[in-house]
């Protein structure tokens, strides 16, 4: 098998106009009003255009009209930040699902002294989330004790989202030990990161 094969088939971002693996990039369908969808699970029936999961490459696309180019229509104009938002709000769902898959398997810990002591035990762990709006103490610490074990951090979402990913109160910890499941959030995480900085 060729390396080719092995990735898998290619499209060509409409922004950068580079070819990459379809399952890296963010596919777009057409709604039958002309309305443009983000497809983020590639799921939607119909001709899809793609771009790479950059809002740099989204605006881009947009700016020299390539969506209508690929469908051969002219869009239903819509709100600036339309795109972004709707895609943030799919890679929150799909982190969601990857966190409910994670909790299940039992990869999946949560709660600060917990993770505290898991830190101190020099416990693989994959990756540590902490809330924005920990509080200063917690989250200085936790930061600390991630940093000195080399375990890589993502600091984002509030307390009340990471504790409704866990069906709990609030939570502004959460750690998941190493594997697929691992690093498969840790693609959504920071591609959201990507995402959400823009609006
Ligand atoms: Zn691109």
């Amino acid at each position: 098998m060729t390396s080719d094969e092995e990735r898998g088939p290619q499209r060509t971002c409409l922004g950068c106009r580079k070819a990459f693996a379809r399952k890296d990039l963010l596919r777009f369908v057409l709604a039958p009003q002309g309305e443009l969808l983000v497809d983020y699970k590639g799921r939607l029936p119909g001709r899809g255009a793609y771009t790479c999961v950059d809002s740099g490459c989204i605006a881009e696309a947009i700016r020299r009209r390539q969506f209508s180019r690929t469908f051969k229509r002219e869009l239903l104009p819509v709100a600036d930040d339309y795109i972004p938002r709707e895609l943030s709000r799919q890679i929150q769902e799909r982190i969601s699902g990857l966190i409910g898959m994670a909790r299940k398997a039992h990869q999946l810990l949560s709660g600060s002294s917990l993770i505290l002591d898991r830190l101190s035990a020099g416990a693989p762990l994959a990756f540590v989330v902490i809330a924005s709006d920990v509080s200063d103490g917690i989250g200085e610490k936790v930061i600390g004790r991630a940093t000195n074990r080399s375990v890589r951090y993502y600091r984002m979402f509030e307390k009340e989202f990471l504790g409704r990913l866990l069906g709990t109160g609030q939570r502004s910890v959460l750690a998941l030990v190493p594997g697929s499941l691992a690093a498969a959030i840790r693609v959504e995480l920071e591609r959201y990161q990507r995402i959400a900085g823009e609006y």
